[in-house]
């Protein structure tokens, strides 16, 4: 009995791994599947032909040869199913819609500063399925939504525990999605935006990434040597005790500094929250950039503070971890120009190491905590292939 599970548990764990080499690329062959994943040929083939029957891998003509026999080239079909991704913020939402290919098909932006109350729900609740009626997202291959917040998400309780920045504790998730009716997962912003950023990595890394928001958060990528395709990317991030592994905003930085809007002082965020830069330019920090490079010189010592504070967090992080940081977040998305320097800076306190290429910006720069909570729903359907 017990060889029989054994048996149909392998069968189900190659055909996953099937699935999700093919959804990863572009094209391959059953071929290609076979070698790559040392999974005999017949096996390939009885697989492959079990998801073309279900329609989510479909023939498209011929791969170009390297001699010998033409393979019959083989690709996912990713836009049979959809997910949506929602972020919410202290001032806005923001939309994303994906499919199985995991990418930011759509996606918008809309001021809608929060409030604990039916009223706002109803609002977000509105709003979502607009978007997802005009972007053509709602339909028989729905898959759900997945929402990011600011704040330390119990997801066995299905509870946010506590959020500053909006200024809840103890909400049930409920409450978020009463509006929506449609099936809703929730995450930390931070962890999302970490997942958006392995879902497509090729490789498998350990990384501390650091979210510089208008709130700073951050989470903790473990590499997980398994064999590819038997885990999912949120099994990657390493949550802590409490949920609240990765919280890197309230490290103190600065002993009786700066007052945090935790109420501590000397957290991070004081010093390198976006807000500390763009509270100059009216919120708007892509201006506080355009505006430095255009010679200010207030600006120019205000970036370059700004870069030592943030350079001691991330040699702190690389102490810690002794894995890559990426920098991700609003200052994330800009911070490649500047790179460098903050290497530089991060290099100069560091006891081992010369040089700060560790220290990466983020490749998702647009909506990346949507597009990560939406991944949660598209994994939780792939997962089950
Ligand atoms: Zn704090």
């Amino acid at each position: 009995m017990k060889k029989r599970v054994s048996n149909i548990e392998v069968k189900k764990i190659n055909r996953n791994r099937i699935f999700r080499y093919v959804n990863n690329r572009e094209r391959t062959s059953k071929p290609e599947v076979a070698a790559a994943l040392g999974i005999s040929m017949p096996t390939v083939l009885q697989n492959v032909n079990e998801l073309m029957e279900q329609g989510l891998v479909q023939e498209v003509g011929e791969l170009e040869s390297t001699g010998g026999r033409k393979a019959a080239a083989i690709a996912p079909v990713r836009n049979a199913y959809h997910a949506l991704g929602i972020d919410i913020t202290q001032n806005h939402l923001g939309f994303v819609l994906t499919d199985l290919s995991g990418t930011v098909l759509k996606h918008a932006r809309v001021q809608k500063p929060f409030a604990d109350d039916r009223g706002y729900y109803k609002d977000m609740g509105e709003a979502a399925l607009e978007f997802l009626e005009r972007e053509g997202g709602l339909g028989k291959g729905f898959l759900g939504v997945g929402i990011s917040v600011p704040g330390i998400v119990d997801n066995t309780a299905n509870q946010i525990v506590r959020s500053h920045a909006l200024g809840i504790a103890g909400v049930d998730c409920s409450r978020f999605s009463e509006f929506l009716m449609l099936p809703s997962v929730f995450i930390n912003d931070a962890n999302a935006a970490a997942i958006a950023e392995i879902y497509h990595a090729e490789t498998r890394f350990n990384a501390a990434y650091l979210f510089l928001g208008n709130s700073v958060g951050g989470a903790i990528i473990q590499e997980r040597k398994g064999y590819l395709g038997d885990e999912t990317a949120n099994d990657r991030l390493y949550l802590g005790d409490n949920w609240r592994g990765g919280e890197f905003g309230h490290m103190t930085l600065v002993p009786g500094g700066n007052r945090c809007y935790c109420g501590k002082e000397g957290c991070l965020d004081a010093y390198c929250s976006a807000k500390n830069l763009s509270r100059h330019t009216d919120g708007k920090l892509e201006r506080f950039f355009e505006e430095m490079e255009k010679g200010n010189k207030g600006f120019e010592k205000l970036w370059e503070e700004y870069l030592s504070h943030l350079a001691v967090e991330v040699n702190n992080l690389r102490m810690v971890f002794d894995c890559r940081v990426i920098i991700g977040g609003y200052v994330g998305s800009l911070i490649e120009p500047y790179l460098g320097r903050l290497q530089e800076k991060a290099a100069a306190l560091n006891t081992f190491e010369a040089d700060g290429s560790y220290i990466q910006a983020c490749r998702y720069r647009v909506e990346a905590s949507a597009l990560g909570a939406a991944l949660q729903q598209v994994e939780a359907f792939v997962s089950t292939v």
